[in-house]
């Protein structure tokens, strides 16, 4: 996230440089290294998947409304694949009730009138 960012950039100008060190070498990396030049070694997880976990309110809130939906998953795809994935599936699930209730009012109403005439 944008905003985590820069509040991390903060913390370390007020903290200083913090130094960082391989988990596997124990050498001293970059601070903002992902992965360990000297062994390969990956030593920064990628933020994002410590927060995927699939939401279902925003899961309930694309399937009553689906353009919710949409928006959500061209923002999450990246980010939070778990969450975009799930998304899509509640998406799926809002759309086809969405069409049954829509084939059922037009049938409903096909029958109301069929029913008018006689
Ligand atoms: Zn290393």
């Amino acid at each position: 996230m944008l905003i985590e960012n820069v509040e991390n950039k903060i913390i370390l100008n007020i903290k200083g440089v913090k130094r960082m060190f391989c988990k596997n070498c124990g050498k001293e990396i970059d601070n903002n290294a992902e992965i360990c030049p000297l062994c390969g070694v990956r030593v920064k997880e990628a933020k994002s998947e410590a927060v995927d976990n699939p939401s279902h309110l925003a899961g309930i809130a694309s399937c009553c409304f689906p353009i919710v939906g949409i928006i959500l998953y061209f923002l999450w795809k990246d980010e939070k694949p778990k969450s975009a994935k799930t998304l899509c599936y509640w998406m799926i699930g809002g759309v086809v009730a969405w069409i049954v209730f829509y084939i059922l009012c037009i049938v409903i109403g096909f029958a109301s009138e069929a029913m008018y005439y006689y």
